[in-house]
């Protein structure tokens, strides 16, 4: 194990990647630019192999005792339902639903159990490496570490700095999303699909008990829901671009990436954190065993086959025409043939 390992970004990639090390006995370096976590609530999904993870490094059950456990996905075609496919296939398993601060907080927490500590307020500004290490710039002090993850999302410096490129797309359009509190919304525990004519989406996701996410293919997400919704209070509403990126290689020498810094893509199969929560249980086992060599194309691999997965899903159900007929058909055949439901759950919490 090197001496000093750095870690730059404290998400939830770089706070997981953090833990994984310090529960090996290593407390890594992590800084991060903000002046606390972010409060924004962003993903919101946790699939059963994050949880597993996060299980080893002590942050679940806080997680579990506040996450609602999804029940079932309900299709609809604009406001009637269609099919339904239930997300608790009996085996145990559950999708798991957090806004992604509280997920972030419990993360953070697990760190400093184990006697670490984010520098909050630092970030990185400039990386090169030579025959020693790699060379930082931190808050304009220059310093030298064995090792770094570069878990500092989208628009990473880490990535910059390797010269990678991101290679991808950024989609046409803005999509939005609105939080909500909602005191009688009939799906409470429930993952809440309405396709919409035109190839249009929009989907209502549980955040804790009266409080939900609605995000939908538009710019303003609210007016898209096509059945009535009591809004008590907007918490917050927003739009975005959606990006489908990866780098090529997941680092270089002494410096890897992993998380957004990685890979983007749309939020269709609710992926992406799940993604750089396994790239940083990955690196700090790797790191430990001392077979980083295998990190870039085995966490390539895992986003390749993530992003083909998110893609699809998107290009299906997001499209008015054949493919999203024949999908919802399959759903819902599922909703009269139970083995077919549980096999296609069973897809959705694979990891
Ligand atoms: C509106 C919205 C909705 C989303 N919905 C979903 C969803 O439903 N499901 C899903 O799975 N994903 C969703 N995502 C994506 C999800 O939020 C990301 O995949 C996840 O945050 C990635 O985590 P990360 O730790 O890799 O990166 P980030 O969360 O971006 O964290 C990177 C951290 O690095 C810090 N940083 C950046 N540069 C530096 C620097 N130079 N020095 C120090 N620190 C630095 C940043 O401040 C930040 O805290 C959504 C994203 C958005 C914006």
């Amino acid at each position: 194990m090197p001496d000093e390992v750095l870690i730059v970004g404290a998400g939830p990639t770089g706070l997981t990647a953090a833990v994984e090390l310090a529960r090996r006995g290593v407390l890594p370096r992590v800084i991060e630019r903000r002046d606390a976590l972010s409060p924004l609530s962003r993903a919101v999904g946790l699939l059963p192999a994050s949880m597993e993870i996060l299980e080893a490094g002590g942050a679940a059950a806080a997680i579990r005792a506040e996450a609602v456990a999804l029940r079932r996905a309900v299709f609809h075609r604009g406001a009637r339902p269609v099919a339904t496919l239930p997300l608790r296939p009996g085996d145990g398993r559950r999708l798991l639903a957090l806004p992604q601060d509280r997920t972030e907080a419990h993360l953070l927490a697990a760190f400093e159990r184990r006697g670490g500590r984010v520098e909050f307020g630092r970030a990185l500004e400039a990386l090169e490496q030579d025959a020693d290490g790699v060379r930082v710039v931190i808050g304009g002090r220059q310093g030298r570490v064995a090792r770094v993850l570069g878990a500092d999302g989208a628009h990473s410096t880490v990535r910059a700095a390797l010269g990678l490129p991101f290679d991808g797309l950024t989609l046409d359009g803005d999509w939005s999303i609105a939080d909500v509190d909602s005191p009688d919304w009939p799906l409470p525990e429930d993952f809440a699909i309405y396709l919409l004519p035109g190839g249009d989406a929009c989907i209502v996701v549980p955040l804790a008990a009266g409080r939900y996410r609605v995000i939908a293919t538009g710019p303003e997400a609210l007016p898209m829901l096509p059945v009535p919704m009591t809004v008590a209070r907007l918490r917050r509403a927003g739009a975005f671009r959606i990006m489908v990126r990866q780098v090529p290689e997941y680092g270089r020498g002494a410096v890897q990436l992993a998380g957004d810094a990685a890979h983007v893509h749309s939020p269709v199969g609710g992926r992406g954190m799940n993604l750089g929560i396994a790239d940083a249980a990955d690196w700090a086992a790797r790191l430990d065993e001392g077979r980083l060599e295998g990190y870039s194309a085995a966490r390539h691999a895992a986003g390749r086959a993530t992003i083909r997965l998110s893609e699809f899903g998107r290009r299906t159900l997001l499209t008015d025409g054949p493919r999203r007929r024949a999908a919802l058909a399959v759903l819902a055949l599922a909703d009269l043939v139970p083995a077919l439901g549980r096999r296609i759950a069973g897809r959705i919490l694979a990891s």
